[in-house]
This record gives C-alpha cells, sequence and structure tokens, in this order.
C-alpha cells in the first residue's frame, strides 16, 4: 500500500530594518534590527506555514491571512502557525515533520534553536525530534549578506492514518 503522505515546500523573505523587534520561529532575539511586515514578521514561521499549507494544496499564508487585513496587523506568528495547523487537522493531516534552513548573516542563530524547535512543536503538537532547524549565512553575498533581508525555506511531510 502508497503510504499517505504528501510534501510541501515554503519560502519567506521580509526586509531587516531598525525599529522593530527580530522574531524567529516564535522566540525573541535580540538584535539591533527586526524584519519589516504586517505581521510579526516571523520569516522562518511563515516559511514552516508555507510549507505546511503547499503539502496540503491549501494555497499559501498571504491566501489566509491577507496583509491588507488590519485583524492580522503585528499578529504573533505562533497564532497564524497554529491557525495553518488547525487548516490541516480538519482535513485529517497530521505533521510528520519540518525541516527549515534561515539564511542571515547576524546574529548567530544557532544558540535560540532549542527553544525554536520547542516552540514549533508544542504549536504543532508534534515531537521536538520531528522538527530541523538550521542556520547559515549567504557570505556576505546579495541582500541577505548586506543584512538587508532574511530568507527562510522549509519543507514539511504531512500523512493522514
Ligand atoms: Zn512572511
Amino acid at each position: 500500500m502508497v503510504p499517505n503522505i504528501r510534501v510541501g515546500l515554503g519560502f519567506d523573505v521580509h526586509r531587516l530594518v531598525k525599529g522593530r523587534e527580530l522574531w524567529l520561529g516564535g522566540v525573541h532575539i535580540e538584535h539591533n534590527y527586526g524584519c519589516d511586515g504586517h505581521s510579526d514578521a516571523d520569516v522562518l514561521l511563515h516559511a514552516i506555514c508555507d510549507a505546511l499549507l503547499g503539502a496540503a494544496g491549501l494555497r499559501d499564508i498571504g491566501f489566509h491571512f491577507p496583509n491588507t487585513d488590519a485583524s492580522f496587523k503585528n499578529i504573533d506568528s505562533k497564532i497564524l502557525l497554529d491557525k495553518v495547523n488547525k487548516l490541516l487537522i480538519e482535513k485529517n493531516w497530521s505533521v510528520g515533520n519540518i525541516d527549515a534552513t534561515l539564511a542571515m548573516e547576524r546574529p548567530k542563530i544557532n544558540p535560540y534553536v532549542p527553544e525554536m524547535v520547542k516552540t514549533i512543536a508544542r504549536i504543532l503538537h508534534i515531537e521536538e525530534g520531528n522538527i530541523s532547524i538550521k542556520a547559515t549565512t549567504n557570505e556576505t553575498m546579495g541582500y541577505v549578506g548586506k543584512e538587508e533581508g532574511v530568507n527562510a525555506w522549509a519543507v514539511a511531510m504531512i500523512y493522514r492514518e
């Protein structure tokens, strides 16, 4: 029997600006810049949301949470991830695993990874071992390298019993 599994891909990018808090993976990170955006601009959670929605064939984060909707202004992206998880549950999907990569020059992300994993696992009600978060720099090249923006990619596997 072919197992009932699907995979999805998510990508997101946000500008780095002064005067905004930096939220990544649901965790507040001390930095002199933050991501700009309509919500809290948590680029990593947005990529994960899109990977999950994509796997389930449920369009994308902008479709469900449009940035023209004032109710999503500065919203905590953990709430968006919870809403995405509920959309999957409605369709009888369970989250198998997530693998994500952040690309930014500073600050060092690795110390924050355990807290990000714990936070995401709690929202999705899955084991921490099913979530992987990796961080890299862009070797000072391009908009990521010049610290003008942050990139995040995620893949997600979902399954139905
Ligand atoms: Zn975003």
